[in-house]
């Protein structure tokens, strides 16, 4: 078995030669797209990744594999959007965009050397190759793949594996939410894994998100005030994508732990990719915003490639009710609360809303239905938080106003006991990410 990692390091701003690359590789891949555009308007035959590597051989000064990538990488983008027009989504667009200053370079694995802690990454014949220092700590494994990206390497690394068995015969379901980003039980225990900070992120997120957006509008285009702003914007989601990342790396290794705590080799989750397009009820804006920031979609991809590992296999079930129906008498109501109260007369059942929805996936999982009485949630739930997050000192949002940089460092109280050192004195209230 196949283990695959992707690390991105860190190489600070391009030097000419990288750009240079990339820019080549942007020139190949205009060219790609154009040839592509042309063919398909007029109903010809579509050129495979043979026929494209063929044709650019040579024409460009990248390496002949890296050439070969390319056209590798527009193929495949072509087959997915295929795939995805004949599964129903009509908006999916082939690649179009034939005016891209800069393009990811690639190398494949015969064009990489690995020397100690350097890597070389060849151009061909008589052309400098790339250079770069790896870091000291690497997974185990070869590396197959290197990718150069605006101030980033991403290398892909492969390491064969024995095939880990099974842990066990036992199911858990998970009801993936936003306030618990998950809740699972096995029927006899379950653990809760608080959502709250996933939330308070992305809330922050698109709150930033409006105020830079706001601001930029005002701006005029191409001004010394909206380059900063676009900077300072892109390198707030950066930072945001880095800490979801983080979270939900943690999330689903936490879900796996239980899962093999409780031997259970099979974990059921409810299918999420169909919860927005089915809804002909338009939500409020904010739980709008929130199903659509949340990157949940990206746990089930880590739960997928991480319970490989170790023994897990995902199954996604239709999750349609199982928050809704009482497990004691498939009696149906929409709870408001964080509890579900059974409403009808003659059944008392009470229970906590995530672990009633994961004892009745688990339910259906086993039934294929829900059938009542069959399986009740555990009463208690254990909760954990994934990560501490670090507690950073937010950057106010000051609607256009400087902020003063006097390095005077205040302390600043925050309620009882917890101390946050402040570096700049801004002059606004600090927040904190209560969890
Ligand atoms: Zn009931």
């Amino acid at each position: 078995m196949k283990d695959i990692h992707v690390i991105k390091i860190n190489i600070g701003s391009p030097t000419p030669q990288q750009t240079e690359l990339r820019k080549e590789s942007a020139r190949l891949w205009n060219r790609l797209v154009k040839l592509h555009k042309y063919n398909r308007k007029r109903h010809w035959k579509w050129l495979g990744k043979f026929d494209l590597s063929t044709h650019f051989k040579g024409r460009f000064d990248l390496h002949s594999q890296s050439i070969q990538a390319l056209c590798e990488k527009l193929s495949a983008n072509v087959d997915t959007t295929r795939t995805n027009r004949k599964n129903g989504d009509h908006k999916a667009r082939y690649p179009w965009r034939c005016k891209k200053n800069f393009q990811v370079c690639i190398w494949k694995q015969a064009a990489i050397k690995v020397n100690g802690n350097r890597i070389s990454l060849s151009n061909g014949r008589g052309r400098k190759p790339l250079r770069f220092k790896l870091p000291r700590t690497m997974p185990m494994g070869k590396i197959v793949q290197a990718e150069l990206g605006f101030r980033e390497l991403r290398l892909t690394i492969s390491n064969e594996i024995d095939k880990p068995s099974s842990a066990g015969l036992n199911t858990v379901a998970a009801d993936v939410g936003i306030i618990h980003t998950a809740v699972m039980t096995d029927g006899v225990k379950s653990l809760g894994i608080v959502g709250r900070g996933m939330r308070s992120l992305t809330q922050g997120k698109n709150r930033k998100l409006a105020f830079y957006t706001q601001a930029l509008a005002k701006c005029k285009k191409g001004s010394r005030k909206s380059r900063k702003l676009r900077i300072a914007k892109a390198k707030m989601l950066n930072r945001y994508e880095n800490r979801t990342h983080n979270l939900l790396h943690h999330v689903a290794n936490q879900m796996l732990d239980f899962c093999v705590g409780r031997d259970a080799g099979t974990l059921v989750v409810g299918d999420i990719a169909n919860i927005a397009k089915g809804k002909k009820k338009k939500h409020a804006k904010r739980s709008n915003q929130e199903n659509s920031g949340s990157p949940i979609g990206r746990l089930y991809d880590y739960l997928r490639y991480k319970g490989q590992l170790r023994g897990v296999e995902i199954v996604k079930i239709n999750e349609a009710y199982t928050s809704q129906s009482c497990p004691l008498c498939d009696h149906r109501h929409k709870p408001s609360g964080r509890n579900y109260k059974c409403t009808n007369k003659e059944c008392d059942f009470v229970g906590i809303r995530d672990n009633v929805g994961a004892a009745n996936i688990l339910n259906k999982h086993y039934n294929g239905k829900i059938v009542a009485g069959t399986l009740l949630p555990p009463n208690n739930v254990k909760y954990l938080r994934p990560v501490k997050l670090r507690q950073s000192v937010v950057d106010p949002l000051n609607k256009g106003k400087l902020l003063s940089t006097t390095h005077t460092k205040v302390t600043v109280p925050l309620g009882a006991g917890s101390k946050i050192r402040c570096d700049y004195d801004t002059g606004f209230d600090l927040e904190t990410h209560t969890l």
